[in-house]
């Protein structure tokens, strides 16, 4: 089974993805903010994480860039979640290492496609 690590500061969105990436065989983790996230890739990294931009305490940014800098097993793919007005974060987010991006709201349709095209799906 794959792994996907889902970080967003909403419980609602955890809790919608949890079950769309359970309905399609990952095993699932959650993190609330960025600094979650990276303590939970050094002790388990997941093969995919599903990130969000605006978060408490280490943004979706922030993230993306400690984790360039982390020793881990593998690099897990990182699939960042934006919303319509937060498309001009995407080039950013692209450049700072994220391997693809999905608008919010998603449904399951959309979100296995992406996680198809980064080859954990
Ligand atoms: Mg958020």
């Amino acid at each position: 089974m794959k792994t996907c690590l889902i970080v967003d500061d909403s419980k609602v969105i955890r809790k919608v993805a949890r079950h769309i990436l359970e309905t399609l065989d990952f095993t699932v983790a959650e993190a609330a903010d960025g600094r979650e996230a990276l303590e939970q890739c050094r002790l388990s990294t997941p093969d995919v994480v599903l990130l969000d931009w605006n978060m408490p305490v280490m943004s979706g940014m922030e993230f993306l860039r400690a984790l360039g800098t982390e020793t881990l097993s593998h690099r897990p793919k990182v699939v960042f979640c934006t919303t319509e007005n937060g498309m001009a974060h995407i080039r950013a987010a692209i450049e700072a290492g994220a391997d693809e991006y999905v608008m919010k709201p998603f449904d399951r349709e959309t979100l296995h496609s992406k996680l198809q095209i980064v080859g954990v799906a």
